[in-house]
């Protein structure tokens, strides 16, 4: 009887994220700095004795097909380890969405790196955490670091991770217009069209720029737990093109500035924005007083904490 898994997908944030430049691959060189949270999806893994994967998710924005981002990670094990599928056969994927979609928040790329453990669970791989994490960076540069969570520093696509001390007690308010999606593609496409002059291109000059942002004072903030200057020192690149396109989000940003916390940012490709906390009451006096100020049925206000754990299994 083989066992069924349950795994927990957390968020991510970005508290840092400069572009750099273009690589040879067409693909942006990136700093980041990133961050896991609680509010997080619930993956089940059944092995279901087929041989084929199968996708259960009620969420309109998410494909149940061959196109989900859980399914391509089931059909990457389904190639590394061909000999394990067919003894082991196929696997159910049922997925509990509460990450919003297309919101810059990893969501798709959090249930990639969750099927790659429980796959590697359910055939009894017992593979390496470094094996895990060269199958997740082919499947998306978010994605190893959706394995592993916690804080990090983000370079090259986004896959090459170098770990920062946790950064703990931090509560957060993350708000959202359900209706509204952007979409990664457009907003690093956009970017390159309007601040192309701004690129670093050689490899050299990819390096040395890379270095000096590792350095960086949201690093050192971090490091000495300087919390008002981790609140001011957040940064989103991505803001100087998402935000001129979607005037609600600017608003919405704004807004929740105006509130109090530590710092409010937009998190990656957008459109989701959050306001650093530094407590429970101060994150929910903030939820409320951005609710009565946009008060819009369509926009979501959560709380959640920061946390120090990637994929982890809940039974
Ligand atoms: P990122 O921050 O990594 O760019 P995101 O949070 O902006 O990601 P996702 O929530 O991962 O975006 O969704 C992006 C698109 O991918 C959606 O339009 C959705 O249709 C598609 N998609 C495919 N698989 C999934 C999945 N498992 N969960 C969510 N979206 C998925």
């Amino acid at each position: 009887m083989q066992h069924s898994y349950t795994l927990l997908a957390p968020a991510k944030i970005n508290l840092y994220l400069e572009i750099i430049g273009d690589r040879p691959d067409g693909f942006h060189e990136l700093v980041m700095i990133l961050q896991s949270i609680s509010l997080c999806d619930r993956i089940k893994l059944h092995p279901n004795g087929r041989e084929q994967f199968r996708i259960f998710c009620q969420h309109e924005q998410v494909p149940s097909d061959q196109t989900n981002l859980a399914y391509k990670a089931a059909q990457l094990m389904r190639q590394q380890f061909p000999q394990h599928f067919a003894n082991y056969g196929g696997v159910d994927i049922t997925i509990e969405k509460n990450i919003p979609v297309a919101a810059g928040l990893a969501g798709g790329s959090a249930n990639a790196a969750a099927v790659l453990v429980g796959i590697d669970l359910i055939w009894k791989l017992g593979l390496t955490h470094h094996e895990l994490q060269t199958l997740a960076a082919q499947l998306g540069s978010d994605v190893p670091f959706c394995l592993s969570g916690g804080t990090a520093i983000a370079t090259g696509r986004g896959e090459k991770l170098g770990s920062i001390q946790p950064l703990e007690n931090f509560w957060l308010v993350l708000a959202k217009y359900n209706n509204l999606a952007v979409s990664t593609a457009w907003a690093y496409q956009t970017y390159r069209q309007q601040f192309y002059d701004t690129y670093t291109r050689s490899r050299q000059g990819i390096d040395q720029r890379t270095k000096q942002v590792h350095s960086g004072p949201l690093v050192s903030a971090i490091i000495h737990k300087e919390n008002a200057k981790i609140g001011q020192l957040l940064h989103n690149d991505l803001e100087k093109v998402v935000l001129p396109e979607y005037p609600n989000v600017a608003q919405l940003r704004e807004t929740m500035q105006r509130m109090g916390g530590l710092g409010t940012m937009m998190s990656g490709s957008g459109p989701s924005v959050f306001t650093l906390c530094e407590s429970f009451e101060q994150a929910k006096q903030i939820q409320k007083s951005v609710f009565e100020a946009i008060p819009d049925a369509n926009l979501g206000i959560w709380i959640a904490q920061l946390v120090n754990t990637g994929i982890s299994i809940q039974s």
